[in-house]
Formats: C-alpha cells, structure tokens, sequence
C-alpha cells in the first residue's frame, strides 16, 4: 500500500520561511555591514587620536622643544650674537623668551626680551611673579615647566585648565593668563606652558630664562579639524557604502545566475549551462558545476540505455522460452531435445544477465576482499576448461601463452571472475580466425602480468576511457548470446581496483585489443 503523506498543507510554507531565515543576510547585506563596521572603527580610533590624545602629543612635542631651546640658550650665552640667536631660536620656536640676571639670589635686571607670539604671558609677570617662578625652579634643580590657561573672561573656564598657582604680584600675569583676548567672542581657552631655567655663563653670572610655549593648538586650527574631520567621516561612510555595495553586485550577480543554473539542474534539466562572467573564482565554480552537469546527465544516459538494454536482453529470452514452451505442448511432435535445447540456452542467457548485475552491485561497493595464496596459471586453465565446449563446437582457439606458474595472494572468486569476464569479451568480440591469446608473462620476478588479446574490431581511442563504466557499451548492440550487459568491464574494474592492481587495455581499431592486469607474485 502507498504511504500517504499526513503532513499539513501548512508545513510546505513553514519550511520555505525556516530556509529563508537560516539562509540569513546576503552577501551585499553582509559587506555593507562589515566595510561599514570597518570605516567606524576606524574613524573612532581617528577621533580618540584627534581629540583625547592629540593634546598630549602635542604637549609632549612642546616640552621637548621647550628643552631644545633652553639646552640652546644656555650653550650660547655670553657669545657675541647672543641677542640674535635668541631672536632666531624665538621665531623658528614660535616662542617667547626672557633672560634676567640674578643679582643676590633674586631677579635683577632684564637681560634679553623677544616677544613673538601673541600668546606671550612672561612679559606681563612682575618681578614678585618671576621670583616666585625662580624659587620654584631653584626647588626643582633649576628646571621647571607649568601650563597656564588664556581666560576665556565669560566665567567658564578652559576645558583644559591646569592649575596656575603662581599668582602674586600686581596681577598683571594673572590677569593675562585668566583674561580673554576678545570677551565678545568666547572661544575654547589656550593654554601655554611657562618654563623657566636657571643656567650660568662662562664666567659664571647667574641668570635665569623664561620662556613661554602655546601648549594647545591653535582654537581655530581645531574647529577647522573638527569640520575636517566630520566631512572625512560623512564621505568615507557614504563612499564604503557604495564601493560595498558595487562588490557585492559584482559577487552576488553571477552567484545569482549559477544558483538559478542549479535549480535548473536540480529539477533535472543537464542540458542546463552554468556561464558566469567576473571573479576567477566565479569562472572556476561554473566550469566545474558544468563538468558536474555533464557527468550526471551521461550517467543518466547510461542509466536509461541500461534499462532499455537489460527489459531488452530480459524480454528476448523470456519471449523465446514461453514461444517454445507453448509450442512443445500445443503442438505435437514439437517436443524435440533441439527444442528444449532453445529453451535452456535462453534460460542460461537470463541467468548470465541476472549474475552480471548482482556481481556488479557485488563487487561494486566496499565487498570485504577474502585473499589467499593460489597459482594464478591454475586459473587461468581453469577458466580456458570452461571453454572447451564452445571451442569444440564454434570452432574458438583460445591459445594460452603460459611462462612458470605463479602464486599470488588475491581473492580467488574475484580473480577468477575478472579471467571469465575478459576471455569472454575477448570470445565476443574477436574476430572472423575466432582467436583469443592469454599471455602470462612475469616482470622482474616479482609481478606476474595476464594479457588476453583477440583479433576483433578493436575500441576506438575516445571510447577507452569509458568502456570501464557500468552500463558502457561501444555499438550498443549484442553480439552473442554470452554476455552484452555492459557491465562486464565495471566488474573488472571494481575487483581489480579493490586489489590495487594496474590494468588498462591497448587497443588497435580493425586490429584486436589486448587487455591487461598485474598482481605482486608470493613466493
Ligand atoms: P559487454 O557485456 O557489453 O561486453 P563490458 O563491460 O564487458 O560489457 O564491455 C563494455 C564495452 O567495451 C563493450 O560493450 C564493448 O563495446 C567494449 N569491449 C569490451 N571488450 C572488448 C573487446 N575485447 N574488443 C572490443 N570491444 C570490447
């Protein structure tokens, strides 16, 4: 009885939408998604660099270009152009410098003043200011630097305000470091850096330098930045989105196209043709999804010219053996051994066909190989006995070539069923002189080869390759009664494979085949 299926109707269109959710995001999906994830990551590791720790590297360029200068003035002092190297190393620096002699420990009288750049603080510190910068220095081995934040003046103070804790004095200092340049116009606060360095000539006088640094970039530097900063980022994730999704079309077109192909194919069309233009890799696929295509659709055909073969190779007999059997009892007198000789012939034809294709079902797979050590030349005049009938009767000469007898260790059954089925193509194929030579002939003592060769029609080259697949037949049509399932040689070559032995056939057409095998001999 039939099994019905009990399935719901619905469970077709449940199947559809659980596929569609496995299948999940496609490739354009995917690549939009990962160069965007991409160009953000990066653009935040941008931002970090850009506003968290620029002003660090900023500062710490700074402080080593404040050292630099120091380092500079104190290597020059007392030389002639003095004056000219500080106004030098004040412009290339961007810095302002001011040199005091020290008279009794305290500030004394101005010994160099360059003022360059409008972020200047030092000039407007009175001398109780610089003394308290003096002092600071001599507690730290002469050396110090502290940033000071330019006031904004609207109250708010800087974002980056470190701390000026110097703030004695008339407040001409204070005032500058706290007061905005333009209260109308309130900006993110500047700050610049004051370091002060108490050095000695060669002679051994005391001074002290002041100098002053912009410790921050420039406010209208960093708004331009910002602004660059925001195109850069609006452009880059537009531009990834498009370059995304133009790749994605490029990869998922031709995927398209093969998998419409394949539906193709799965529904059973072979003549189906997987063409893609693009990436070799695409090209590579196609070309092999074609090679694919064209292996199934001649399997196929060999299935179908099997089973034409074999309701053919079945109905003759049977349609012989029920026309004589009916004969023999309706008709009297028909009952002739001749008669009953037709029938049993038939009747061992069907069985020759049923054998062949259980053996190649047999032998086909993973049988479990039995092997023992037997004398192949046995064998080889075992299966030659098997022919004495016919060679007394169709007037076959079967010649066998033999050399020394040789042990080898293979299954028996096996081997001698790859004997049977290559002296009886040989028997079937040869031609008009009825001849088959079986050759035994040993290489190197250590292999023993069998050559059968007969006289008949011969394979054409490009029919070798495939005449050792199931179901192959080269003419398609019978010759005798002994065998034409096709599936003599796939039987061959199953066994013979499965005992990793060499065989092959040379062929010349008009001229006779000879095929071949080899096994390791025993001692
Ligand atoms: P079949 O039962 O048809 O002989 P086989 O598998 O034994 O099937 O052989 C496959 C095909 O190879 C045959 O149909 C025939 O065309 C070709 N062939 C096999 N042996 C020979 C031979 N000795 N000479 C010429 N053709 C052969």
């Amino acid at each position: 009885m039939r099994k019905e299926s009990t399935s719901p109707p619905t469970s077709q269109a449940s199947r559809d939408d659980s596929a569609r959710r496995k299948r999940g995001w496609g490739i354009r999906g995917q690549l939009v998604l990962g160069f965007t994830s991409f160009v953000i990551v990066v653009l935040v590791i941008v931002l970090i660099f850009q506003v968290f720790l620029l002003d660090y590297f900023f500062q710490e360029a700074k402080k080593t270009e404040l050292s630099a200068v120091h380092s500079s003035i104190e290597y020059s002092i007392g030389k002639e152009d003095f004056d000219e190297i500080c106004a030098e190393l004040a412009s290339a620096h961007d810095i302002c410098i001011c040199i005091y002699r020290i008279e009794n420990g305290d500030i004394g009288d101005l010994y160099i003043s360059k003022e360059v750049s409008p972020t200047c603080v030092i000039h407007y510190a009175d001398k109780d200011t610089l003394n308290a910068f003096y002092d600071k220095a001599m507690q730290n081995d002469g050396y110090f630097t502290q940033p000071f934040t330019l006031g904004r003046g609207d109250g708010v103070e800087g974002n980056r305000r470190p701390s000026g804790e110097i703030s004695e004095g008339d407040g001409a200092f204070e005032s500058k470091v706290k007061a905005p340049p333009n209260p109308d116009k309130p900006q993110r606060a500047m700050v610049v850096a004051v370091s002060v360095k108490a050095i000695r000539d060669h002679d051994g006088n005391e001074f002290v330098v002041f100098t002053n640094i912009g410790f921050s970039p420039m406010p209208a530097v960093e708004i331009t930045r910002i602004q660059q900063y925001i195109y850069i980022a609006i452009a880059l994730v537009i531009s990834t989105i498009i370059l995304a999704l133009l790749i994605s079309k490029r990869i998922a077109k031709p995927l398209e196209k093969i998998t419409r192909s394949a539906e193709r194919f799965a529904a059973g069309d072979y003549s189906v043709q997987f063409d893609v233009e693009g990436y070799a890799e695409m090209r590579r696929l196609a070309e092999t999804l074609n090679y694919a295509a064209e292996e199934v659709s001649k399997t196929d055909k060999l299935k179908q010219e099997l089973i034409a073969n074999v309701s053919h190779d079945l109905r003759t007999p049977l349609t012989l053996i029920t026309g004589y059997a009916e004969m023999m009892r309706d008709i009297p007198g028909e009952n002739t051994p001749e008669n009953t000789q037709v029938i049993i012939d038939e009747a061992t034809r069907l069985t020759t066909l049923v054998n062949d294709l259980l053996d190649v079902s047999r032998y086909s797979d993973h049988r479990e190989l039995k092997p023992t050590r037997f004398n192949l030349t046995d064998i080889v005049r075992k299966t030659i006995n098997r022919y004495t009938e016919l060679v007394k009767h169709d007037g076959f000469v079967i010649v066998f070539e033999e050399s020394e007898d040789a042990v080898v260790e293979a299954d028996e059954s096996m081997i001698l069923q790859v004997l049977y089925n290559l002296t009886n193509n040989a028997i079937n194929y040869t031609g008009p002189d009825k001849r088959v030579v079986i050759n035994q002939s040993i290489i190197d003592g250590k292999t023993v080869r069998i050559t059968i060769t007969d006289t008949g029609e011969g394979i054409s080259q490009e029919d070798i390759p495939y005449i050792w697949d199931r179901y192959y037949k080269v003419d398609k049509t019978h010759r005798r009664s002994l065998s034409g399932s096709g599936l003599g040689l796939s039987i061959v070559k199953n066994i013979l494979v499965a005992h990793n032995s060499s065989f092959g056939v040379e062929s010349t057409p008009s001229k006779g085949s000879s095929f071949w095998f080899e096994l390791p001999i025993v001692d």
